[in-house]
């Protein structure tokens, strides 16, 4: 059992170099108001004298010393750390210097003071306004600890009600199963007064005990009374005073209750401690092996995160990519929607006759045929009229290629950001890589543009009226015109002048269904156009139109549905599968270059960093590990 302190004094060792938050280890921490007697409790439990006194606030800053004590037997240890002593002391801001002479210690502690806190002969002149509040959770962080065994110092000669000690500890041990009660200075009670009461636990009952101690006064100091000496007084002090408790009272019961205390508190918190290093060493395993391998063989790593990326590039276009988002259309999914939902459908939307008013079909008619009343419809008003309809369908089309050459752009920040997580690591490579692609994307942009707007001019170039989808339609069309054409004139020979019956009137403002359209919901819409002063239609113009309005909505319907086809392949062709078939060359020529490999592998200084300090702390974790270990087969279970 006797090990059991130098194991927790070595774990305390690992962790301190890493942050001992991570585990909590057994420790005793001593608490009490100023000038309780804590520093005087602290020397006489070591055994030594060792920390700077006087009256006043004289310890003044945390400093971690750890004092090693080794039997003779324990050689090993003392070869170790090569010191012949047996015991000494060593300080974390100084880590390889061993301190053998005890007066030392003490001087390195004040100088130390001195260095941190200045050479302050008034030490509360100058404090901060809230020094109380940074004392307290100083003091707080450090008991909070549920393995830690509280060592509340108060002063007999003050009332134990009021005792800050034993507030502290209640705060952060409420059922009292790890305080411990030192009454010091019973010395110092008022003539006719002792402290039995309390010591019995009778005014407030302690769990682990309560402990009355006799330390060195002021002037035992200053005359540099020994410690043998003070114990031996303080003995004889209580047997005279306490002689029933005399036997569980001082310095040296004291110190034998707490290392007691402490072993067993220690063995109780093993277990515990034992399954959390192997828990938190597994963590960090996991977060080290997060962080990658910092980069030896910089051309490789460099092309390995490239063709990475530019395969996770391509994957995410086919929907091959392993990681697939829910939350919304990304990659091919959404180039795919792009085409068939919102290209698609708006090319749909578009009304075949939108924009054309009767007037306007008139006039074009009017001025096909010339100075010569025509018995036709003349084929050129037709041309024309269909032209201006088919020039409609550029606009989308172009759109189509933006939201195209968009959802290009996301997927890099896709890749780059969920997929290819190696290039997290090397922000300026991740800035280059999206550089690159991006300036790929924009160089395809204005070459597939081209090929649409060209889509449309082919269209234009030469409007097929053999078109075999067009001919049925100009063929009924032109039967329809012909008999028609004799059918007014017989209509009007017998008429003598007279008005047609079914004549219509161009009004303003007339409803776009009254113009009977044949299928519902294209109508013409003539609510967006000015109709000047209305006037009447004669027959033959009512019919003319509407022969003309049936060929351009045939006509028109025939080449929507060649841009609604053609637009996606020449983008695919032009944009995305150019874009996936030479993205990794590209990446690879651009960045694949000696001058460059060092500069683009830089790691950010977070990855840098966050390694160094998680490889350290897996270390200590490890090492703690086997520290716990030796003392589970050699000496405990
Ligand atoms: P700390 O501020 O809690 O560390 O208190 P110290 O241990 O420095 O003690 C403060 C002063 O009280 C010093 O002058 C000690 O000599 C004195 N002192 C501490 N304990 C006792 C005691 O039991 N009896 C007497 N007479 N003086 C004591
Ligand atoms: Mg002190």
């Amino acid at each position: 059992m006797e090990t059991l302190i130098p194991t927790i004094n070595r774990l305390q060792e690992v962790f301190l170099t890493v942050g001992a938050e991570v585990v909590q280890l057994p420790q005793i921490v001593v608490v009490g108001s100023q000038s309780s007697g804590k520093s005087s409790v602290l020397e006489s439990l070591v055994g030594r004298d060792f920390l700077p006194r006087g009256s006043g606030i004289v310890t003044r800053r945390p400093l971690v010393l750890q004092l090693v004590n080794v039997a003779p037997l324990q050689e090993r240890l003392k070869n170790e750390n090569g010191v012949k002593a047996e015991e000494w002391g060593t300080f974390l801001h100084c880590k390889n210097q061993i301190f053998t002479d005890f007066q030392e210690i003490r001087h390195e502690i004040e100088a130390e003071t001195e260095r941190n806190s200045g050479d302050n002969k008034v030490p509360v002149g100058d404090q901060p306004e809230d020094i109380e509040a940074q004392v307290q959770e100083m003091i707080l962080s450090f008991i909070s600890n549920p393995n830690c065994l509280i060592l509340a110092v108060s002063p007999a000669n003050s009332d134990l009600a009021t005792s800050d000690a034993l507030k502290l500890a209640r705060e952060v041990d409420t059922d009292g199963r790890r305080t411990l009660l030192v009454i010091s200075k019973l010395d110092l009670m008022d003539a006719g007064t002792d402290a039995l009461e309390v010591l019995l636990g009778r005014v407030i009952p302690v769990r682990l005990g309560i402990i009355g101690v006799v330390n060195r006064s002021q002037h035992d100091i200053n005359t540099q009374k020994s410690l043998e000496d003070s114990m031996r007084d303080e003995q004889a002090y209580l047997q005279r005073h306490y002689p029933s408790l005399a036997s569980r009272s001082g310095s040296r019961y004291l110190a034998k209750t707490l290392s007691r205390l402490l072993m067993h508190h220690i063995r109780d918190c093993l277990p515990e401690l034992k399954t959390r290093v192997t828990m938190l060493s597994a963590q960090y395993q996991a977060r080290l092996n997060g962080y990658g391998q910092p980069v030896e063989d910089h051309s490789a790593t460099l092309l390995q995160i490239v063709t990475k990326f530019a395969s996770d590039y391509c994957n995410t276009i086919e929907g091959t990519a392993r990681y697939i988002q829910t939350s919304e259309l990304c990659g091919g999914a959404r180039i795919c929607y792009i085409f068939h939902e919102t290209f698609g459908r708006t090319l749909q939307s578009i009304d075949p006759l939108g924009g054309l008013t009767e007037l306007d079909i008139l006039t074009a008619i009017r001025n096909a045929t010339g100075p010569r009343p025509a018995l036709f419809v003349p084929e050129v008003s037709f041309e024309l009229l269909v032209k201006r309809q088919i020039k409609r369908l550029e606009e989308p089309s172009m759109r189509c290629v933006e939201l195209v050459h968009e959802e290009l752009q996301r997927i890099i920040q896709h890749c780059s950001s969920y997929s290819t997580q190696e290039l997290l690591r090397f922000p300026k490579l991740h800035d280059s890589i999206v550089e690159v692609v991006t300036g790929l994307l924009r160089k395809r942009l204005p070459i597939t543009n081209e090929m649409v707007h060209h889509l449309v001019s082919i269209e234009l170039a030469y409007i097929n009226t053999k078109h075999p989808d067009f001919t049925d339609a100009a063929q009924v069309s032109a039967s329809v015109n012909s008999q028609q054409v004799c059918a007014l004139q017989q209509a009007e020979a017998l008429d003598g002048g007279k008005r047609w019956k079914n004549e219509k009137v161009v009004e303003e403002r007339v409803p776009a269904a009254a113009f009977g359209s044949p299928s519902k919901g294209q109508s013409v819409n003539l609510l967006d156009t000015a109709v000047p002063a209305s006037r009447k239609l004669s027959a033959k113009e009512q019919r003319d139109c509407e022969i003309i309005q049936r060929l351009i909505k045939c006509y028109f319907l025939i080449v929507r549905k060649s841009i609604q086809d053609s637009v996606p392949k020449t983008v695919m062709h032009f944009l995305v599968n150019f874009v996936k078939e030479h993205l990794q060359s590209e990446l690879v020529g651009q960045l694949y270059k000696q001058t460059l490999l060092q500069e683009l592998l830089v790691e950010s200084e977070d990855t840098a960093q966050q390694r160094t300090e998680v490889a350290q702390m897996l270390e200590a974790l490890q090492k703690a590990n086997n520290i716990i270990c030796e003392i589970r087969e050699t000496h405990l279970w």
